[in-house]
């Protein structure tokens, strides 16, 4: 039989896989010899077995009485006692952290009886009720389901029938009335009674948190974040301390350093006189931590103290929960506190500028996709200044976002749904909200501190959030909010600024966020930890611009043909393509080559000494060509030509499979003369910036290829023209010529294609549509269900397709470097910015990726990240290494 039970001082930190991530650390500190109230773990492995017989077993049942004896014997109290009752709490915990989303009941072994005992023996009635009311109402929402509201409607009736204006005006005689009263409620419910037994109610209890695993929330949860569901929860089972039992006393959570920017030092808040979840529920305003120095001086001390050694010890921001019991300080939880993506990166650069962790460490510990969130637009100041404030509350995730205000989870759920942008605007929210929450571009409450539970989760998923904003009343009945006279009413326009915590009416203009301070340094250090080059796809120099911003290597695709897209422009094309013979093609490619060289002189003069790819034209030339008759009578007018001509000749250029069609390089056998006008366009561009002394070094991509005598003849082409340009100046001009790799048959015959190419560019996108035979155009007629049943693990145009796809980009690039050893080989499809796909790349042994520009910094962090866990790979060949290296992210 497994050991299915470990009490604290037996586990420790390592095995949270066992343990769950609560339990894992409960026992560290306990180790650590920290105040921490005795307890025992049930595995996640007795999790496991319960999921399949829905039962706890005999050897477990059998195990569980001997662990309670054991409790008993460590705290010198009985379960069920006469004289000296045990109380204690039962908790859920996984391996990954999934805040709120399952279990956790206080107060098991409170009866009729032992309520009494313990009002006696405290000399404390008040503390005794309050505990017995509270398990009442936990017991009940958690194992029978009876909601948490039908209880707090009988403590907001009581309140407000004596005018309170907190739970803590109460009385004695008060809470022994709502223990009746929530006895009551069983009663109605007919769910069961309220088990007197304090076995049955922790049995109860166990079986509860572990059917937690599989309640709605937790799974969604668990899909939103991508944790398994395999991993199953443990129970922790703990002695209760209490956090109620007075003024001396409370209950709090703190993080070790702010979670919403990452600044050191200690952040938090509290509730005297409360319990639980108090302060994370929102039920009464908390206060910061810091205000415990001037309470409770020795308390605040030990509590510095303890934070900065759990610090230390983990190497990590913690976020920790606390009790307070009659001046005495309880440590319940450590963990990996969640945090903004602009804190995580304060934090990672401060925890190495303090020693605690070195570069690459820090570096795996921020998702690259999270870098994207950072890059977020701010508010424009400027037109701030024309939007009326209404508000400010607590700023407890940044960003700047705007929508249409919805009051319950599921309106702003519906609206999303329906394509709309939203803020959820609540008084407070709970786990049930989550999907909600999900959905919403921010997350507005009036009650609540910065620990809160919108707090906690905006932060988490990195959307924008404003907490404790009192001054708004929201009326969910009339679905309105009140704010100083004025009514936002469902489906208004909000916009929230995190960073401030303003409220402002309507919908305010925004600008881009520059990469500055830490986040620089950080991006800094991925490059120069990282192996593959990172460069930007673009067309225009503004996009160039906004990658340099981000620095970029250079460009590693510059299509041209959206360069012909623009009006003037896509009249000389058009004239272009529907001219009749050569000579009426003259005027029309000198005009395009004109504006042309332009465009490739700005990104040459912008590129500096960075390398500057271009693609040649590439797409069908219909594509030009006006589709319906308003266009043609249109472009009738701007030509001369008569539409029915105009008629015959878009006819005679469709095609049935335009993608598979006359395009590419293809063109450019058909059409030599518009490649050597581009190929001339760039050589003008590198002539004019020689002449005011900047050297450019031309890099020609060529689409579409599918074999070596293919390459060959346009290689020539291309060639042909860098010659002849050059030597009517008289300069020397280095260059390469490469090839696209985007046809199956280009990869399966890469070694004969390389004699003709300087370097490869994987283009994924057009390399998954054949070798899938996915028209990329029409795939959303079936992908999704093909991902809903899993046949595919995900969409292959957004995360490259290792078994299939992967496979030809390695015979490619084994047959390519066969041929040229060093041969350069990039990748610039949609995947060139995909992380999952970037640590394939990495193995695979790409040069370089290109990608848009607002995924420059994901991919250079991906890229870092790839080439730290490669090495670490390598070496756990030869001996084991931190598993942080390895895995993501463990909290
Ligand atoms: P969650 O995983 O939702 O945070 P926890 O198991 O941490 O749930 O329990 C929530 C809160 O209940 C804790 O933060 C703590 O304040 C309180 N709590 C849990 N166990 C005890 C205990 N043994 N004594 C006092 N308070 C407890
Ligand atoms: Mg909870
Ligand atoms: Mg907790």
């Amino acid at each position: 039989m497994t050991k299915q039970i470990y009490d604290f001082s037996e586990g420790n930190m390592k095995m949270r896989n066992l343990l769950g991530g609560k339990g894992a650390n409960l026992s560290e500190m306990t180790n650590m010899g920290l105040p921490v109230p005795h307890g025992f773990t049930v595995t996640t492995e007795a999790c496991h077995e319960y999921q399949q017989t829905h039962q706890l077993s005999k050897h477990l049942l059998n195990d569980i009485d001997q662990a309670i004896q054991t409790l008993s014997q460590q705290t010198n109290k009985e379960f069920n006692g006469t004289s000296h009752p045990l109380l204690i709490s039962v908790r859920s915990g996984a391996a990954i952290s999934m805040p709120g989303m399952m279990d956790t009941i206080l107060n098991i072994g409170l009866n009729d009886q032992t309520v009494v005992t313990i009002a006696e023996l405290t000399h404390n009635e008040r503390f005794a009720y309050d505990s017995y009311r509270r398990l009442l109402a936990m017991f009940g929402n958690v194992v029978y389901g009876i909601s948490e509201a039908s209880f707090d409607q009988v403590l907001t009736d009581t309140k407000n029938a004596h005018h309170y204006e907190s739970d803590l005006d109460l009385t004695v005689a008060d809470l022994k009335q709502i223990v009746s009263h929530f006895k009551n409620i069983y009663e109605i419910s007919d769910k069961g009674v309220f088990p007197q037994d304090p076995k049955e109610q922790l049995l109860a209890a166990i079986n509860a948190v572990f059917d937690s695993w599989n309640n709605h929330r937790a799974q969604i949860y668990r899909r939103e974040n991508h944790i398994s569901e395999e991993l199953g929860t443990a129970v922790n089972i703990q002695e209760m301390v209490f956090g109620n039992y007075g003024e001396n006393s409370g209950t709090g959570v703190a993080f070790t350093r702010n979670p919403s920017t990452g600044e050191a030092g200690l952040f938090g808040e509290y509730l005297l006189n409360a319990q639980g979840e108090d302060v994370v529920a929102g039920i009464r305003t908390p206060q910061p931590v810091a205000t415990l120095k001037a309470s409770m001086p020795d308390t605040y001390e030990q509590l510095l103290d303890i934070a900065n050694k759990l610090e230390t010890h983990y190497r990590e921001m913690q976020d920790l929960e606390f009790t307070i019991e009659d001046g005495r300080l309880y440590l319940l939880q450590t963990r990996s506190g969640k945090r903004t993506p602009s804190a995580a990166v304060k934090i990672a650069v401060d925890l190495v500028g303090e020693g605690l962790i070195d570069q690459k460490t820090a570096l795996l510990r921020l998702e690259p996709e999270s870098i994207s969130k950072m890059l977020h637009p701010e508010f424009d100041l400027h037109d701030l200044k024309q939007h009326n404030l209404l508000t400010t509350g607590l700023p407890a995730s940044p960003g700047a976002a705007s929508g249409q205000v919805y009051f319950t989870a599921e309106d702003a759920k519906r609206a999303s749904d329906a394509g709309q942008k939203v803020v959820l605007m609540r008084s407070d929210t709970s786990p049930e909200d989550i999907e909600g929450m999900i959905v919403s571009q921010a997350i507005v409450t009036s009650r609540g501190g910065m620990t809160s539970h919108a707090a906690v989760v905006a932060r988490g998923m990195a959307a924008t959030g404003v907490v404790g904003a009192h001054e708004l009343e929201v009326d969910y009945e009339r679905k309105i909010a009140k704010v100083k006279g004025q009514i936002i009413r469902e489906g208004d326009w909000v916009s929230v600024d995190g960073t401030s915590g303003n409220l402002y009416s309507g919908m305010v203009k925004t600008r881009d966020a520059t990469i500055k301070g830490e986040l620089s340094a950080f991006l800094n250090w991925a490059k120069q930890n990282s192996k593959m080059g990172v460069y930007t796809n673009a067309d225009t120099p503004k996009d160039f611009q906004k990658a340099l911003d981000f620095d970029a290597d250079g460009i590693g695709l510059t299509r041209t043909e959206h360069m012909f897209f623009k009006p003037e422009r896509l009249l000389q094309m058009r004239r272009l393509i529907l001219a009749e013979d050569l000579q009426g093609r003259k005027d029309p490619l000198a005009k395009l080559l004109r504006m042309q060289q332009g465009d490739f002189y700005e990104l040459y003069k912008l590129a500096g000494d960075k390398e500057v790819t271009i693609r040649l034209l590439d797409p069908p030339l219909h594509e030009f060509l006006p589709h319906d008759e308003k266009e043609i009578q249109a472009v009738s007018k701007q030509t001369g030509i008569s539409p029915e001509l105009l008629r015959d000749r878009i006819n005679s250029l469709k095609e049935s499979n335009p993608m598979l069609g006359h395009r590419g390089d293809r063109l450019a056998v058909t059409f030599p003369d518009i490649y050597e006008m581009q190929v001339q366009a760039i050589m003008n561009a590198v002539i004019r910036l020689a002449g005011e002394g900047i050297t450019v070094q031309p890099h020609i991509m060529i689409p579409l290829t599918d074999s070596q005598a293919e390459m060959a003849w346009v290689r020539d082409l291309v060639t042909k023209q860098i010659k002849q340009s050059s030597n009517e100046k008289s300069i020397k001009v280095q260059y390469t010529v490469g090839t696209m790799m985007e046809m199956p048959r280009a990869c399966m015959t890469a070694d004969a294609i390389a004699e003709s190419s300087d370097f490869f560019s994987f283009g994924t996108n057009d390399l998954t549509q054949l070798t899938f035979g996915y028209s990329r155009d029409d795939v959303g007629s079936f992908m999704p269900k093909y991902i809903e049943y899993g046949i595919l693990p995900a969409d292959p145009f957004q995360t490259i397709d290792v078994e299939g796809v992967g496979e030809l980009m390695k015979i490619a690039i084994e047959k390519g470097r066969k041929t040229k050893n060093d041969l350069p080989i990039g990748v610039c499809g949609e995947v060139g910015g995909d992380p999952k796909s970037i640590e394939f790349f990495e193995e695979i042994g790409i040069t370089y990726v290109s990608c848009s520009p607002y995924r420059v910094p994901v991919a250079r962090l991906a890229a870092a990240q790839a080439h730290i866990r490669h090495l670490a790979r390598q070496k756990a060949v030869k001996q084991p290494v931190q598993p942080e290296l390895v895995s993501f992210f463990v909290d």
